[in-house]
């Protein structure tokens, strides 16, 4: 009888010192998006957590957007190594002839959830699907759509007045799994920092309690990896898609008002970015009027300037026009002004954003700006699974340890 019991014990410990095993050696990787979250909102005092995951593992001086600095282009960018001229989520808003009757538009859930806006690229999650690996992910654009008849094994519909904590407390409980039922890979998407930022201007009050909340949030989700037992093992990819400019309200320009010769034209985007379709035997002249106004730049698409790598997808509006920094196009100057904008030319020092990377294989470094689409390869690195066709340069990827 004793031997028996002796058989048992010794038995069911080596099962709990393999499972123990296993539950340490895979690797977790959580990509998580502060969006409008500009490298600067660390030094006001109200992200500890962020400051100290910068300073024990990698920190970038920014991350520059690809163009546009909006965020559905560039979440899409993060998770394909595409600029947005080639993963086609040019914008929020999109009209394509090829989709008639829809409008893309972040307020469309049919639009969104539509697998014909987004199957010009396969995203991270589809590839690792590819190597029988799996995704959870809490928010982020194009997870709710089946691209190549596949999701994340965990997604949800967008739902924006779920709070940070709420967000990363339905993550925690989707990691909660043995490990051969747990994710490779999750997303995390906070929204309350860009919010703020837009209603109030990146140096209001608003923007300081937001990013507290945030930063509240991450330290929550490390406390809770803790006691699920892998954050050692997890690798912390932590970006915003842009940042964001104060925008004074006298800071309008009428775009109406400068094409008032033309009353077919139709503005489809207005803002930091703006662009309109225009027969091609106007654009010249609608051209010349548009670039008296010292506050912009317009263009036609294909003469977009090269480092901006747009202008050729169709969703494209014929013409385009870029405000200077803290100015926006309405098409009334009546209107009263967003206080915090983004949209501008990614260059530009505000539109830069953030980027953190902490983990296991991450040795405590500061660098300079690097781009966001170079993020995608850093997480095929991290996940072990080779990139599918993308853009990207092995700048991020090349800092990490093998
Ligand atoms: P932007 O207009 O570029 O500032 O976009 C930010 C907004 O996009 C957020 O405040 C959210 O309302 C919205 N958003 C972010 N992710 C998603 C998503 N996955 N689905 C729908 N809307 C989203
Ligand atoms: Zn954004
Ligand atoms: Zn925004």
């Amino acid at each position: 009888m004793y031997k028996i019991l002796h058989l048992i014990i010794i038995i069911s410990l080596n099962q709990a010192t393999s499972y123990a095993q296993h539950e340490v050696h895979k690797p977790l990787t959580i990509l998580i998006s502060i969006d409008g979250f500009k490298p600067e909102y660390l030094n006001r005092g109200h992200s500890k957590t962020l400051l100290q995951l910068g300073e024990q593992g990698l920190l970038a001086k920014g991350l520059q957007s690809t163009f546009p600095s909006i965020t559905f282009p560039n979440h899409y960018s993060i998770v394909t190594g595409l600029h947005a001229d080639h993963h086609g989520i040019v914008n929020n808003t999109m009209y394509d002839l090829q989709i008639p009757n829809q409008v893309f538009k972040l307020s469309s859930r049919e639009a969104i959830t539509n697998p014909q806006w987004w199957t010009a690229a396969e995203p991270i999650w589809i590839t690792l699907a590819k190597h029988n690996k799996t995704a959870s992910t809490l928010f982020w654009p194009g997870t709710e759509v089946s691209i190549q008849g596949k999701q994340p094994m965990d997604w949800l519909p967008y739902e924006h007045s779920m709070t940070s904590i709420q967000r990363v407390d339905k993550l925690l409980s989707w990691l909660d799994r043995s490990a051969t039922q747990r994710a490779d890979f999750a997303t995390l998407y906070f929204s309350e920092v860009d919010s703020y930022g837009h209603e109030f201007g990146p140096n209001s009050n608003a923007v300081n309690g937001a990013i507290q909340r945030v930063d509240d949030a991450i330290h929550r989700l490390i406390k809770g990896l803790e006691q699920l037992n892998v954050l050692k093992n997890t690798t912390l990819v932590i970006v915003s898609d842009h940042g964001m400019a104060e925008v004074p309200n006298q800071n309008q320009i009428n775009g109406s008002l400068l094409t008032k010769q033309y009353p077919h034209l139709m503005w489809e985007w207005l803002g930091p970015l703006a662009g309109f379709q225009a027969p091609k035997e106007q654009r010249a002249e609608i051209l010349k009027t548009l670039n008296t106004e010292p506050r912009m730049k317009c263009w036609e698409k294909s003469e977009l300037p090269k480092s901006f790598n747009f202008g050729t997808h169709r969703r494209i509006p014929d013409i385009i026009c870029l405000a200077d920094i803290g100015w926006t196009i309405s098409a009334n100057s009546n209107n009263k002004t967003i206080p915090g904008q983004h949209g501008y030319n990614p260059s530009e020092q505000d539109m830069h954003g953030l980027l953190i990377v902490n983990g296991p294989r991450i040795k405590p470094q500061s660098i300079g700006i690097v781009e966001s689409i170079d993020v995608y390869l850093l997480l095929c690195e991290l996940l072990s699974i080779p990139p599918h066709t993308n853009d990207a340069s092995r700048a991020i990827a090349d800092l990490i340890s093998h």
